[in-house]
């Protein structure tokens, strides 16, 4: 009989799940993940991966698209097959998806497949196709992740009304898009499937797209997809979803109260995402907050031995920080075992860099303008737009900023805000400034490579103390 006890079992092998793992498999402990679906999670086979492929068949459409503008001649017609691009993405999914895979194996790191229940803090029952198994270790770690939030009066159907998961394998190319929402799941797929020729409408409740990132950004972004074709209403609710024979008619309540019935042929709500904590025998372990594990720094719950890391715990909702989490959980358990070698960090909360792909894409990093205005800071803010940027120009994508913003006391970075090309690239540099605490100096005296779409990210620094140089 297989012997199922062990150190560690880690609940969900999404980014949060399968990192945990591989770093308490190499501090020495016998460790077991559980999945009922695909390894790898959301981010690699339904989120951050596939998104990432469809929008790069997008973005090579475009240029193809505007191959003159480059002094190019593409003979004959430019058009994009569905299928083909959604077969690439499945493709790289899956790809992906078969590397977590062998990382388990090659860390030794026993791979449960089924639905994982927990019978107590440290043990749990798994169902899968080998019928029923019982497991025991000395710590637990759930890492079940989050799937798309509904619309309570339209429940996505798959047919006209998605959710990501639709949207990332569409049946067939909509003619007429709705997106309800204009966070980062929201925008990349508008932007995806204008860039494939669609005409899409985002409806965003707040009085601004991405309403998480800086105004300026938010502005920014607006105006340039307005300009792509995208229309957008920002202030404004979908009070009403009807499927009908050709689509779905949404009721859309203008900033002005006025309500309109839109025709659509399909509609996306991306709306936010729901934790998965329901009947997997959480309820008396953990505390929850709407259903997110309430943990400490690094990932305890109530319960002894019980931890929990990424999108089952609070924001913000991203695969990096779910890996983050894991890794330092997985320290901090170990150091609990008795390793006095490893130091866990907790996760700095106030420098996760946040990345959409849409296009032009966006980045950012740490407080926008009005945060640290409202946190009581003095600033000083410095913005640097691409053309000023030789790179930038050459390329063609002379369009978007950089923008900083320093304490003006001390000359802390409190926060970094970048929209153009190849910004999710670049928001890592002010990132590692912020973990090593930089200020304005700093930055100023490092030497950024020329000619490099990076020089704006200097630029903007020396414009937020009057010392800018190609402006
Ligand atoms: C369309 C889309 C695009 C995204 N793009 C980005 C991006 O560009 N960058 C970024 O940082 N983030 C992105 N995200 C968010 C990112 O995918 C999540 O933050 C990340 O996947 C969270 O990791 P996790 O390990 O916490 O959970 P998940 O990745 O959700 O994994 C949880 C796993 O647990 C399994 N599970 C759940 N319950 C059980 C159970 N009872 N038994 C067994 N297994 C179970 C699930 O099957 C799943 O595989 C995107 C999300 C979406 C939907």
């Amino acid at each position: 009989m297989a012997d199922n006890s062990y150190d560690i079992i880690v609940l969900g092998s999404g980014p949060g799940g399968y990192v945990a793992a591989i770093r308490c498999a190499q501090l020495g402990m016998k460790t077991a993940i559980v999945e009922r679906e695909n390894l790898g999670g959301i981010c690699l086979n339904w989120g951050c991966i596939p998104t990432k492929a469809l929008l790069r068949s997008a973005e090579i459409l475009h240029y193809a698209q505007h191959a003159s503008d480059y002094g190019l001649k593409i003979a004959g017609t430019i058009e994009a097959d569905l299928e083909a691009v959604v077969k690439r993405s499945r493709g790289v999914a899956k790809q992906l998806s078969g590397g977590i895979a062998h990382l388990m194996k090659k860390n030794k790191i026993t791979v449960h497949m089924g639905e994982g229940t927990l019978t107590g803090p440290t043990s749990l029952t798994v169902k899968g196709e080998k019928g029923e198994e019982k497991l025991t270790a000395k710590h637990v770690i759930v890492a079940t992740g989050a799937r798309a939030r509904n619309l309570p009066f339209a429940p996505a159907d798959g047919k006209r009304i998605w959710t990501y998961r639709h949207a990332m394998v569409p049946p067939e190319m909509p003619k007429k898009l709705l997106v309800i929402g204009s966070g980062a799941i929201g925008i990349e797929f508008a932007s995806f499937y204008n860039d494939m020729g669609c005409d899409v409408t985002v409806v965003e409740m707040l009085d601004r797209i991405v309403p998480v990132e800086d105004h300026e950004v938010s502005a920014f972004l607006e105006k340039s997809l307005t300009k792509q074709g995208m229309t957008i209403m920002t202030g404004a609710g979908v009070e009403a979803l009807e499927v009908t024979g050709k689509g779905v008619t949404a009721k859309i309540k203008d900033k002005a109260g006025k309500v309109h019935a839109n025709e659509y042929t399909h509609c996306i709500t991306a709306i936010g995402i729901m934790p998965n904590t329901e009947n997997i025998g959480l309820d008396k372990l953990v505390e929850m907050d709407r259903g997110f594990i309430q943990i400490d720094p690094y990932g305890r719950t109530k319960s002894k031995g019980l931890w929990a890391i990424g999108d089952c715990t609070p924001g913000p909702w991203l695969a990096h920080k779910a890996s983050h989490e894991g890794v330092t959980a997985a320290e901090a358990i170990a150091q609990e075992l008795g390793n006095k070698d490893v130091h866990p960090h907790p996760l700095n909360r106030d420098a996760i860099p946040g990345c959409t792909y849409c296009h032009p894409q966006i980045a950012s990093v740490g407080m926008t303008e009005a945060k640290a205005k409202e946190a009581g800071r003095e600033v000083k803010v410095g913005v640097f737009p691409f053309i000023g940027n030789g790179k930038a120009i050459a390329l063609g994508e002379a369009e978007g900023f950089t923008k900083t913003v320093f304490d003006a006391k001390t000359g802390e970075l409190l926060g970094a805000h970048m929209v153009g090309a190849e910004v999710t690239e670049m928001i890592q540099g002010y990132t590692i400034g912020m973990t090593l605490e930089t200020t304005e100096a700093e930055l100023m005296n490092t030497v950024f490579p020329h000619p490099t779409i990076s020089e704006s990210m200097h630029e903007a620094v020396l414009g937020a103390y009057g010392r800018a140089l190609h402006i």
